[in-house]
């Protein structure tokens, strides 16, 4: 029998968390951001539940190369741009639209064959400090595309530094909207955050990544309050129990020790699988459909539950890591991280199946 873990992909609730992206739109189209492997769900796999949406946005020409071979013929936007000469053919054989945040990116746009053109994305830094050109850079850079013979058409792009918390959204806008002011460009601007809280951010196009996956990137709001559904559950199951007595410790580096006799779970998950090293004793767990917490350190195959709430619990017992009743952003809190992390590190090992969670799987494996 292979190890017990395995990540689930839920494509309906894809598709559902698709359609809140869509719905808080409005008008606006969605660029499904789509990098890191999907944020670690598996591009190709989740590409047909991000049929609703009406481009993605990728960060490799493999990734774009990727989609197209799998028929996706919509917009595709390659959210770094071209990294060296030969990319500029590559992009323009795939159809990919290219970001365009740094004078060596204009003048890469040289090496699109003759004859080709690109769609370009301008990015102004508006204070994130990252990529983009300054907004006094602007009309320099639109001299420099305006009749470029490899240039399809613009859209003025920006980021958001603290969209999950508000601060500087506006100072950001103000900026953004001064620059583009008189250019009548189309406009991208709004990640997840900024799309759900701001709808000023709008724009032409929104571009919403964690949300689609459905979890939360707000520190005040869960997925589930913003109405979005889990798309993967990463599971396992019980491989051996026992009880430790009041007073012994276990795991590696005795960091939990219990205060009275305590009935525990093995669980087939440790760090090699992508479960965050880092997550403390008291990091929220599901045993069987109950609620319960990690004990002690993360191993590289296995961690510890705690099973005083589950009497029932034994070896085969479904163990749910995070997803379905066990939201990422809760692990993620208790690990000092976010579910944007968890969600893209899960490792190549685990085993992907594409299907809805069933709930009957819950008991003992039979
Ligand atoms: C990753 C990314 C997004 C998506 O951000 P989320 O917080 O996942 O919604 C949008 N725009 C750019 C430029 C990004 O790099």
């Amino acid at each position: 029998m292979p190890r017990p873990i395995v990540a689930r992909i839920d494509p309906s609730a894809l598709a559902h968390n698709v359609g809140v992206a869509r719905a808080a739109a409005q008008d606006a189209r969605v660029l499904a951001v789509a990098k890191a492997n999907a944020y670690g769900h598996g591009l190709l796999r989740v590409l047909h539940g991000l049929a609703g949406a009406d481009g993605l946005a990728l960060l490799d020409l493999d990734e774009a190369a990727r989609v197209r071979d799998a028929g996706f013929r919509k917009r595709v936007v390659l959210l770094e741009g071209l990294f060296e000469s030969r990319d500029a053919a590559a992009a323009a054989r795939y159809g990919a639209d290219v970001v365009v945040h740094c004078r060596e990116q204009v003048d890469l746009l040289r090496e699109v064959p003759a004859g080709q053109r690109l769609g370009v994305l301008v990015k102004l830094d508006t204070g994130l400090n990252r990529l983009g050109f300054p907004p006094s850079d602007l009309p320099g850079v639109m001299d420099a595309l305006a009749g470029h013979p490899s240039v399809r058409d613009v859209t003025l792009m920006t980021h958001f530094a603290c969209a999950d918390d508000g601060r500087d959204v506006e100072a950001q806008l103000q900026r953004f909207r001064a620059s583009a002011a008189g250019l009548r460009l189309p406009a991208t601007l709004a990640n997840s955050a900024a799309l759900l809280r701001y709808p000023e951010a709008r724009g032409d196009w929104v571009r919403p990544g964690i949300m689609l996956y459905g979890a939360s990137p707000f520190a005040d709001a869960t997925a589930r309050e913003l109405g979005l559904r889990p798309v993967m559950t990463l599971e396992s199951r019980l491989i051996s129990t026992r009880t430790v007595r009041a007073g012994d410790s276990l795991g590696y580096g005795f960091q939990f020790t219990a205060d009275r006799d305590t009935r525990v779970g093995i669980v087939a998950c440790g760090y090699a699988d992508g479960y965050p090293r880092h997550a403390p004793t008291g990091t929220p767990v599901r045993v069987g459909g109950i609620s319960t917490r990690t004990l002690g350190r993360v191993s590289m195959d296995m961690l510890t539950v705690d099973l005083s709430p589950c009497p029932d619990a034994g070896v085969g017992t479904r163990v749910v890591l995070w997803g379905d009743d066990n939201p990422v952003d809760a692990v993620a809190r208790a690990a000092g991280t976010i579910g944007y992390e968890l969600l893209c590190a899960v490792a190549p090992r685990v085993p992907v199946v594409v299907a809805p969670v069933v709930a009957r799987a819950e008991g003992p494996a039979t």
